[in-house]
Formats: structure tokens, sequence, C-alpha cells
């Protein structure tokens, strides 16, 4: 790590992020150009969410499987919008074992096509639905402006495939996923998201209805989270997913999927980060805390590395997941700073007159300076550090809320909606119309990112079942959407 500062977010938000990724050890570029390299650090950020992700499917009784990297490139072909949307990004194999293929294979971009292949041999009968299938993947897209973590061409990911027998069943379940997702982004991630409805510019192609996860990163543009797709019988009757029903009357399923991928990992960072680096929500934290030991003499050394083995054991039995830095030749105050920048939440500092008082100091990554330290006795240690963790994650949460609420504006007229695009989101009446849409993002660079559910966006300020005139032409309007530039 080097001792140079990161650029500040005020001075360059994005170089911020950049500089951040790579210093703290999360990415790195790889030789193929828009690939990334997940280190360690990033990696363990990221078996954390999936962690967290994958014992909510499994409790909604979904499955985990593979399938199939390279996908026969008449499959993609099979369903209209799919291939319009995917084709040009797709990277495709043409050559294999030295000779010329003769059908080109698709290193696949999502699943649904391979996936509904499958499914097409595996369901006969209504009694083989619903079928809840997950599968843990990478994916390529041939992406041309990428950035680490944001957009890679190839991405971490998990894919949700699901088929049902009733399209109020494959409804259901895509709703059910978006409310698995929101649970894990508030509870997990920290992060405050907006769950709504894509508009039909915005929407998978191939589903019918597509909802998503907004969040609001802290330069204020928009994330999307995670997207859940009812895909109807599209998928059902490209690849011919068909059962026969209890009256023997053979149907098309329905069917839906749902991911998230490494692009949370961004989101985590651009929403909790300062200038001093990353903040890390607790729950997902790779370390939770981290032990710097702080001697002089060799006398000092033996019985401060001691206290600190005996605290460490008490705090990983009790389930936290604790670094020990030590590091020879490198000052406490290096080290500070050093775990400052990668973000971990709660810092124990150990010296000799603490083990001789029987004390430690604890410093909070979310709280600078003097205000997040305090003095706490040894004993119980674990109990005073796990109530801690918790304060912070919900710190993390009330601010990013707090930052958001700021930062959304319910604009009266278009030109107080160009202003709100340009600090954070336009929560506006929106007459549904595409050529609204379009012409805003041509005028604005603002997209449609969802229409909330909640239409009140939870603060119970109520607009919820009213009407209201469209931002940009003036026609009577349902309902309000959140406008905003996005990553
Ligand atoms: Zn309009």
């Amino acid at each position: 790590m080097s001792d140079l500062k990161l650029t500040t977010r005020a001075e360059d938000f994005s170089e911020w992020y950049n500089q951040l990724v790579l210093r703290a050890e999360l990415a790195d570029y790889a030789p193929v150009r828009g690939c990334m390299i997940v280190r360690p650090y990033g990696w363990a950020l990221w078996e954390n969410i999936t962690a967290a992700l994958d014992q909510r499917f499994k409790a909604t009784g979904h499955v985990n499987a593979a399938f199939p990297l390279l996908i026969p490139r008449s499959f993609i072909e099979k369903e209209k919008s799919h291939v319009a949307g995917f084709s040009p990004e797709l990277a495709v194999v043409t050559h294999g074992g030295g000779e010329k293929l003769e059908e080109p294979l698709v290193i696949r971009p999502t699943s649904e096509t391979i996936i509904g292949h499958a499914y097409a041999k595996w369901i006969q009968s209504y009694r083989d639905l619903p079928v809840l299938i997950n599968q843990w993947n990478s994916v390529v897209r041939w992406e041309l402006r990428t950035r680490l973590f944001l957009r890679t061409l190839e991405f971490f990911w998990q894919e949700g495939h699901t088929a049902h027998a009733t399209a109020e069943e494959g409804e259901a379940e895509t709703r059910q996923m978006l409310d698995v997702y929101t649970d894990f982004a508030m509870r997990e991630a920290a992060i405050p998201v907006i769950p709504g409805r894509k508009s039909d510019a915005e929407k998978f192609a191939g589903a019918d209805i597509t909802y998503s996860l907004e969040a609001m990163m802290a330069d204020g543009k928009a994330l999307q989270f995670c997207t859940s797709h009812n895909l109807g019988q599209n998928f059902a009757k490209a690849f011919e997913i068909r059962y026969l029903d209890k009256t023997g009357v053979l149907q098309y399923c329905w069917t839906t999927s749902w991911g998230l991928s490494t692009r949370t990992v961004g989101a985590i960072i651009m929403v909790h980060g300062d200038d001093q680096g990353l903040i890390l929500p607790p729950r997902l934290a790779p370390h939770q805390l981290v032990i710097v030991p702080i001697f002089k003499t060799d006398e000092e050394k033996t019985t401060v590395l001691e206290t600190a083995h005996r605290l460490r054991k008490e705090l990983v039995s009790a389930g936290i997941r604790v670094k020990m830095d030590e590091r020879e030749g490198t000052s406490p105050g290096f080290k500070f700073n050093d775990w400052e920048m990668r973000g971990v939440p709660l810092r124990m500092e150990l010296g000799p007159k603490d083990v001789a008082k029987g004390t430690v100091v604890l410093a909070r990554r979310d709280r600078p300076g003097k205000e997040g330290k305090s003095f706490v006795p040894q004993e119980g240690i674990a109990a005073t550090v796990a109530a801690m963790l918790e304060e912070i994650q919900k710190a993390l949460f009330d601010r990013a809320l707090a930052f958001r609420e700021a930062n959304t504006a319910d604009p009266a007229n278009y030109d107080e909606f160009k202003a709100a695009v340009e600090k954070g989101f336009a929560f506006s009446w929106w007459c549904g119309g595409t050529d609204c849409e379009a012409k805003i993002k041509e005028e604005t660079k603002a997209t449609m990112r969802c229409i909330p559910l909640d239409q009140t966006l939870g603060t119970g300020r109520s607009t919820a079942g009213g009407t209201g005139k469209c931002v940009y032409c003036g026609q009577p309007a349902m309902e309000k959407a959140i406008f905003a530039k996005a990553y």
C-alpha cells in the first residue's frame, strides 16, 4: 500500500473509486481489456455476499445447479427480443480443437436459453412444478466501456431460473425474489434500496415485466442493484417448456429469472466509502475487527501479544471475524491508516498501559477521530464488540438513507426536474409514454430507473393512488417514477 493520499470524492468521484478498488486490493486489471482479477480481499467480500444470499435462496425452497458455459448460437436466436437485446454483446467461439465448428457457440451472456432447453426435457407434468433452480457462475457480455466491478466483460453473479404452472405463481416468485434481495440489501449491505418496476424501454430482453432495486450512490447517481424478471411464457414458447395439467391438457409453463452480480461490491464502495477509503458494513466485512498491538520493548511485546491473542480467541469463538495485524517494521499509525483505507468497521488498539488497566481502545471506522474512540474493559469484550458492530451497521444504513432522502427531489416542473437529476434522484409524475422517457434521456442524460412499488418511497408522504401531470408532456399521469443518471 502506498502512503499517497487518495483523490477525494469531491475532487473526482470516479477517480476516487478507481484508486480505492486498486489500493484496497479488491481487484486488479486483467490482460484482456475489460476483464477483472478479483483479489482475495474483494473475493472474501463477495463470498460473504454469496453466503448471505444463498442462505435466503435455500430458505425459500431453491436449489443450486451448474449449467454449461457454452451455448449453441441457435439457442440465443430462438427468443426474438432476447437475441435482439444480446447480439451486440455476444462473445462467439468459432473454432475448437483446431477446427472450425459446424455451429458457432456463444459464451453465456445469461442462461435462460440453455436452462430453458433443459427444463423442456425435465418438465412433463404439473407434478414436476415448480422448478426452482439457482446457479452461481460467471457470464460474458462484450461491454465497450468497462469499470472494475461496475461493468466488466466477464462478471460473477447468481442467476435463478424457475418454472411454474400459472401466471400468478410466476409473478409471485418474481416478487418474492425481489423481496429477498431487498432484505439482503437493507440488512446485510446496509443499503436503502427502492424496489420498483422497469419501463418497457429498460426491461430485460425477453421479459414481460422486470423489477429492480435501485440505490443512490454518494455522488447522487443511481445503480441498479439487481433484477427480477417475470418472463411470462416467452421462453416457454421458444423452448417448448410444457406440462400436462391435472385435466390432461398440454400447457406452456410460466418462467422467471433473477440475478445479482459483483456490481454489488461497487455499490457498497460508492454508498458507504469516504475520503479515507472503504467503509464496509460489518455484516459483510471480511474482517469485522482488526487488532493492532502496540509496543516498544521486547518485554512489552510479550505481554501485549499474549493479551491480544487471548482477546482474539475470545472474539473468534463468539463468531466475530478478526484480523490480527502483527506485521513487523510498520508503525501502528501506518496500520491504522491501512485498515481505515480497507474499511474494517472496528479497530482494537492494545498497548502496555491497556494491558495493565485491563482495557482496550476501540475505534469505529464510520466515525473518524476522537468521536469514534472508546475505552472499554477487556472483560466481556465479545459482547461489547458485537453490540458495537450492530450499531455501526445501523448507522451506515441510516446515513445512506438520510443522504438519499436529502438528494431526492419532487420536481414541480421540468426546470426543477433538470436541476434535480444533476445532483440526485427526481421522483416525478410520468405519463408512461416511451417518447417522454426517450426525450428526457436525450435532454438530461437521466434514465427512468423504476416506478417504485411504494409510491411514498417509504416516507408515508402520500402521493400513492393519486394522479398528476407528466413532468415532460403535462399529460395526466397515474404513477411517479425515479429518474436519475446511472452507472
Ligand atoms: Zn409524458
